[in-house]
Order: C-alpha cells, then sequence, then structure tokens
C-alpha cells in the first residue's frame, strides 16, 4: 500500500445478500469497488424462504432475470397454525395476480448476485478474513486482513449476525427482545404437507417452520418462547420420515439493533446493522435494500453530492424506523398470542 493512496472508493466486507448489493451498487455507479469474503465459495444456509418484494430490488441490481435458476418452489403464502387456529396468510396481490414468494437455495442465490458483482468489476478477495479496521483522523479508513492491509474511502461493513473481533469501539448492539435462539435442520425425501406452502405452527411456548426448499429438501427451524431448551440432536416429529442431513444447528435471532451504523467513513448493511427473528419473514429483503441504500449513500459521499454526516444520519434514520415498526409488528404478533417477554412498550417509537 502506497502512503497516502486509497486502495479503492469502496470496501465491501461480507459477500451475503447485504454485501453484495453494496458492491453491485456501487460498481455500477462506476466507482472502484473490493468485496472481501471468509469463505471460499459460498454454502448452503437459512434465508431460504424470500419475500416477493425481493424480485424488484433484484432487478435493480440487474439479476431478476436469473432468479429462476436458483428458484427450488414458489408459494402464495404462509399456513399459520397456532394454538387452536388455523388461517392462510397470502403475500397479496396486484392488478397482473396473486404474489408468490421464493424458495432458492442460498448457495446459489449468493454466487448470483457475487457474480453479478464480479461482471461490473468488483474486485473479489476470497478466502479473506477482515480482523479489525484502520482508522485515522476519526474516521474509517480501512481494514486489517489475512492478505494485509486495504484502505479505500467508505467502507460497508455486510459481516451478517455475529460482529467480527475488532469491529472498533461503538460496535455493540442493543436487544429489543428476550434472548431467542433459533435451533434448525434439513431432512431429504418426501413431505407432501409442504410442497405447496410453508408451515409455521406454535403456541406460547414456541414455534417450528418447516418448508420445502427445492422437491426433495426440506427445511424447518425451531424458536422456543418460554427459555425451554431442546437436545442437540432434537428433530421435528414431522421430519421423522426424512432423512436428516447434517447435524441440527443454533443462531442466535435475538432482535438487536447496532449502535454504530454509520460513521465517517463506515456503514453497516444486512444482519450487521440490525436482526430480526426469522418470523418477520423479511431478513434477505432487509438486507439487499439497505446493501443498496447505503451504497448508493456512500456513492453521493464519494462524488461530493451529499455531505457525509447528513448521508449517515438519513441512513440511520431510515434503517432505525424500519427495526422499529417491524418489531413493534412482532411484539404485537406475540403478545397477542399471550407469550410473555413482548411487551410493544419496549420498542422506541
Ligand atoms: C434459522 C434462520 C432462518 C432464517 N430464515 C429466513 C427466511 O426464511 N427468510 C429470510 O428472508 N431471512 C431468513 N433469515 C435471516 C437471513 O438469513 C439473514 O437476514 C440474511 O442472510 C442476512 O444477510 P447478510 O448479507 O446481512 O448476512 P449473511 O448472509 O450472514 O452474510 C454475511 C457474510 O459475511 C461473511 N463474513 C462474516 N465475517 C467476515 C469477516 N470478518 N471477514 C470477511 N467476511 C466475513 C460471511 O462469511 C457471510 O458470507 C433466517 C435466519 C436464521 C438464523
Amino acid at each position: 500500500m502506497e502512503a497516502g493512496r486509497l486502495d479503492s472508493d469502496i470496501i465491501v466486507i461480507g459477500g451475503g445478500p447485504a454485501g453484495s448489493a453494496a458492491a453491485i451498487t456501487a460498481a455500477a455507479a462506476g466507482l472502484r469497488v473490493r468485496l472481501l469474503e471468509r469463505r471460499a465459495v459460498m454454502e448452503d444456509h437459512p434465508g431460504e424462504t424470500l419475500h416477493p418484494g425481493v424480485e424488484s430490488v433484484l432487478e435493480q441490481l440487474g439479476v431478476a432475470g436469473r432468479l429462476p435458476a436458483v428458484t427450488g418452489s414458489r408459494h402464495p403464502g404462509i399456513r399459520i397454525r397456532w394454538g387452536d387456529s388455523e388461517r392462510f396468510e397470502a403475500y397479496g396481490s396486484d392488478l397482473k395476480g396473486p404474489w408468490s414468494g421464493f424458495q432458492v437455495s442460498r448457495a446459489g442465490f449468493d454466487t448470483m448476485l457475487l457474480d453479478r458483482a464480479r461482471e461490473l468489476g468488483v474486485t473479489r478477495h476470497h478466502s479473506c478474513t477482515v480482523q479489525s479496521l484502520l482508522q485515522a483522523g476519526g474516521r474509517t479508513i480501512g481494514v486489517r486482513t489475512s492478505a494485509g492491509d486495504m484502505t479505500a474511502t467508505q467502507v460497508i461493513d455486510a459481516t451478517g449476525r455475529t460482529p467480527f473481533p475488532g469491529a472498533g469501539p461503538g460496535t455493540g448492539r442493543t436487544a429489543y427482545s428476550p434472548v431467542l435462539i433459533a435451533r434448525y435442520g434439513y431432512g431429504t425425501g418426501s413431505l407432501p404437507e409442504l410442497d405447496a406452502a410453508p408451515i409455521l405452527k406454535g403456541d406460547a411456548t414456541g414455534w417450528l417452520w418447516t418448508a420445502m426448499v427445492r422437491p426433495g429438501l426440506y427445511q424447518w427451524t425451531q424458536v422456543a418462547l418460554d427459555g425451554s431448551k431442546r437436545h442437540r440432536d432434537w428433530r421435528p416429529t414431522e421430519f421423522g420420515g426424512l432423512v436428516p442431513r447434517g447435524h441440527p444447528r443454533a443462531a442466535d435471532v435475538t432482535w438487536r439493533l447496532s449502535r454504530h451504523i454509520a460513521s465517517a467513513g463506515w456503514f453497516q448493511v444486512g444482519d450487521a446493522a440490525a436482526v430480526l427473528d426469522p418470523t418477520s419473514a423479511n431478513g434477505v429483503l432487509r438486507a439487499l435494500l439497505s446493501g443498496l441504500i447505503a451504497a448508493k449513500l456512500a456513492c453521493s459521499v464519494i462524488s461530493g453530492a451529499a455531505c457525509e454526516s447528513e448521508a449517515g444520519a438519513l441512513y440511520v434514520s431510515w434503517l432505525t424506523d424500519w427495526f422499529f415498526e417491524s418489531a413493534r409488528t412482532l411484539s404485537r404478533f406475540y403478545s397477542d398470542l399471550g407469550v410473555a417477554g413482548f411487551d410493544e412498550s419496549r420498542i422506541p417509537m
């Protein structure tokens, strides 16, 4: 690295949907972009049921036409069985007809976005782990990685749910729900009940989500709402006739908001900025949109069209409004069902 010369305009840390959306948007605006991803190749992981709204964001990113190639099935809504009641919640419709959600392979979906970024000239570094931030004069000027130091005018953190060690001072998160741990797993075989639409079933003690990822592959996610713990090999009885694929795994899905969403030279996007539990049904949509919007603002700052502090404040306000509104809706959903600990008044207006 030459003294005084920045390696790129924008560094994006993380190659999930949020990072790719940011990289694509910045590269399409003509900026020099580096994307750093710690994995060698993208793997399948949860986040496979996509809200119909992703299609219009993917159009803006230039990849909507590639979505069918990574889509395993489509569904018009979710079946909800809660306590003794059962209902079908449709996604909605417009003049063209009912909207449908997408079941995607995340390895395929994430790779589709990364390929688009590469086509637009983004320099991708795989097997490259960001260890800490480089800071000078009160701003973020780059990152220290397993492949050396790299500098940029703006750094976008898209590292997902778990903050990377060395993410810098003030990167803590504030929780807005009781601790929520999701357990999830996969099974292969045939489960016709799930072929038409995913099922969310539960009661005041917890919920279980089951869905077909693609014909022959099914996924479940379970969250306890009463603090109870399952054995680590627990699987839903519905999956008894399927062949387990891998061991069940766990993820912390406690609702939380970062305390460092934007500052000089720095934006956080996707789960790095805000996490809600999967019943919100829009984690990937939120990741794509936040990546796109943060990158547009970073481009405006770099071109001189926007003042950095105002761009940061605008982004923080948009993201926190969305987070709190979604958290209030989820709080009402849980408290209407008699679940303790989800008082809407805990969420700021
Ligand atoms: C059990 C479960 C079920 C879910 N189901 C759904 C669902 O059905 N629908 C939905 O929309 N959402 C769902 N979600 C949420 C969804 O998975 C996330 O909101 C979404 O993946 C966030 O995207 P992201 O790009 O912010 O982060 P991620 O997809 O997590 O990507 C982050 C990337 O950053 C990389 N990275 C991390 N640290 C570093 C580092 N230090 N250096 C370099 N690279 C790094 C990681 O390897 C990863 O590729 C679910 C979540 C869970 C836990």
